[in-house]
């Protein structure tokens, strides 16, 4: 028997929900454009793609995914053979490293592990190393989506500065902008990259890369900005068309319109409030579980190194794998699947999963998840310990 029909829940890093509101702003003919309303309205998402990102600098959007953001950050920040320090937390930034190497970028990883925080005593000294200065930025992930580890991007921007180098700071906040707190320009990130389909609840195929006046300035002659990558023109376009360099993704821009007004309404605060909230609930129920089982546990053992937008947890092979199956076969929400962790072949692939919990979701979205969990673990068998559920819900009756 399944207890599936109904209104399904992707619960996983993204795609997030799609708003309906979102998804009706969308739903129209394509629009003049040439002129009229389309024009207006794009003129419009840049002060609030500013403030969202809190910088008063520049941005540029591409049609395209995070993979094509990243592309876009290398193709401004770097002339091939310039240099990139990369540091990884997870997956994503050795996807990063990985796209800029092919582009032609000498690339240097500091690998932090799969649970870890980024070191900066060891950013501080790989910066000191540098005496030539050779490394023109430092890319970092604010959230890595894999492991779910949040970087101090503030105190990233002080190891730099202690150490007396002149990098650019590139940070992608694709999993995080929208769901966590970031502050572009008091933080001291020169560029930030991110794309439509996490926090910014809108169907992917757009990509955002913010940069400063002075990365603008210090970016000038890359060799590696064909003109359909360069941020200029995107930025400071003479004509419509060179915000796009070609046709407007029209549909996606009236929803992206729509995602910005929802969370204008309900304030940016707000939003990192429900983020932070919400997390706490999914914290505290894999907290409960783990005390019956130590084969339950969340990746990253201190919360002040977690992201609010996605929670990457352990269940003991096969039990994560069993456990998403059930709950997406028995009671409809669909769970991701553990990332980078170990290689989808190897046994204990099935011992990781994540929980999204970024964009268009509340209390009864995270809470029935979870509720929906605890049914698995009962269902199948899986020891767990109790008061997972009544410890979730006093995290919401707190941030309520
Ligand atoms: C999702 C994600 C990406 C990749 O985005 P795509 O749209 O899948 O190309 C990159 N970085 C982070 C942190 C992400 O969460």
């Amino acid at each position: 028997m399944t207890l599936a029909a109904g209104r399904p829940y992707l619960a996983i890093p993204g795609p997030s929900v799609i708003p309906d509101r979102v998804l009706r702003a969308m739903h129209r003919g394509s629009p003049n454009i040439y002129e009229g309303p389309l024009i207006d309205m794009v003129a419009g998402l840049m002060p609030d793609l500013r403030q969202l990102a809190g910088t008063t600098g520049h941005v540029a959007i591409y049609i395209g995914n995070g993979h094509a953001g990243w592309e876009a950050a290398n193709a401004n920040l770097f002339s091939r053979g310039e240099k990139a320090l990369v540091l990884a937390t997870g997956q994503f930034g050795l996807s990063w490293a990985n796209s800029a190497r092919s582009m032609g970028v000498e690339v240097e990883v500091l690998d932090f592990g799969k649970s870890s925080p980024v070191d900066m005593g060891r950013v501080e000294a790989a910066l000191r190393a540098d005496a030539r200065h050779e490394i023109k930025a430092v890319l970092t992930t604010h959230v890595d989506t894999a492991s779910s580890i949040k970087t101090d991007i503030a105190a990233l921007r002080a190891a730099m500065d202690a150490a007396g180098h002149p990098a650019l700071l590139a940070v992608d906040c694709i999993a995080s902008l929208g769901c966590d707190e970031f502050r572009m320009d008091d933080w001291g990130a020169d560029v930030m990259v991110s794309a439509c389909q996490k926090g910014l609840m809108t169907p992917p195929g757009l990509a955002f890369v913010w940069f400063s006046e002075s990365a603008r300035l210090r970016c000038g002659r890359s060799d590696l900005a064909t003109p359909y990558w360069a941020w200029g023109p995107r930025a400071e376009p003479e004509e419509f068309w060179q915000y796009w360099d070609g046709t407007a993704p029209t549909s996606h821009l009236y929803g992206l319109r729509e995602a910005l007004d929802m969370i204008r309404e309900e304030g940016l605060p707000q939003v990192w409030h429900r983020h932070r909230t919400l997390a706490g609930a999914v914290w505290a129920a894999f907290d409960a579980w783990g005390a019956g089982n130590p084969a339950i546990a969340l990746n990253v053992a201190d919360p002040a190194h977690r992201g609010c937008s996605v929670t990457a947890a352990r269940f003991g092979a096969p039990h994560a794998t069993r456990l998403r199956e059930w709950c997406e076969t028995k009671a409809g929400v669909t769970l991701g699947i553990g990332l980078g962790m170990a290689p989808s072949t190897d046994p204990a692939y099935h011992g990781f999963l994540r929980v999204g919990h970024m964009g268009h979701v509340n209390a009864h979205m995270t809470l029935g998840a979870l509720a929906v969990m605890e049914a698995g673990l009962v269902a199948l068998d899986i020891p767990h310990g109790p008061g997972a559920l009544s410890a979730a819900a006093r995290m919401v009756a707190e941030g309520a």
